[in-house]
């Protein structure tokens, strides 16, 4: 199983000063900047998906509009509806893939929530039972149980071959 593996992610980068000189490293992934290491699952003409590079569990997505904006209030209508569906599509494969306990969905708004990324965008965090006894923090790096690209190739698969049905299946 995928979720035995231990997989600490490296900041090292951002730590000696080579953050990616992006001026907004989601737009960057957006126009497949060669500067910042891309784990996009998917995209159409609204939003796209991404693994987060250093994610809090197996299976951390994000959807972010294509636009840079700051705060979902200014999406469009028919945005919302793309996050909306994007949203339960992923929860299926997430659901098929992990089968976690639960989810936490949201945003970070403002510097003061704790976003480090300007560019909005919705978190979709799998949940797991006992999650606590192997995400630890050592040394001031997460440990996780998965690396985030194979979460991608996972997941890729998962959803070329689903649609959403909106069913539920705890
Ligand atoms: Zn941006």
């Amino acid at each position: 199983m995928t979720r035995n593996i231990l997989f600490v992610p490296s900041k090292r980068h951002y730590v000696r000063g080579q953050r990616p000189k992006v001026d907004c490293i989601l737009c960057a992934l957006r126009r497949k900047d060669p500067e910042v290491e891309s784990l996009i699952l998917a995209a159409d003409k609204l939003v796209f998906i991404t693994l987060n590079l250093f994610p809090y569990n197996p299976g951390h997505l994000m959807i972010v509009p294509n636009r840079h904006l700051t705060d979902p209030r200014q999406y469009t209508a028919a945005e919302s509806k793309a996050i909306e569906r994007w949203t339960n599509r992923l929860l299926d494969a997430l659901d098929e893939l992990y089968e976690p306990m639960g989810y936490n969905i949201g945003y970070n708004i403002g510097a003061s929530s704790g976003a480090s990324i300007e560019h909005i965008h919705l978190h979709i965090v799998p949940r797991f039972k006992n999650e606590v006894g192997f995400i630890d923090v050592i040394g001031g790096a997460r440990v996780h149980v998965e690396d985030p690209r194979t979460a991608l190739d996972l997941l890729a698969k998962k959803i070329s071959g689903s649609r959403a049905s909106g069913k539920r299946k705890r």
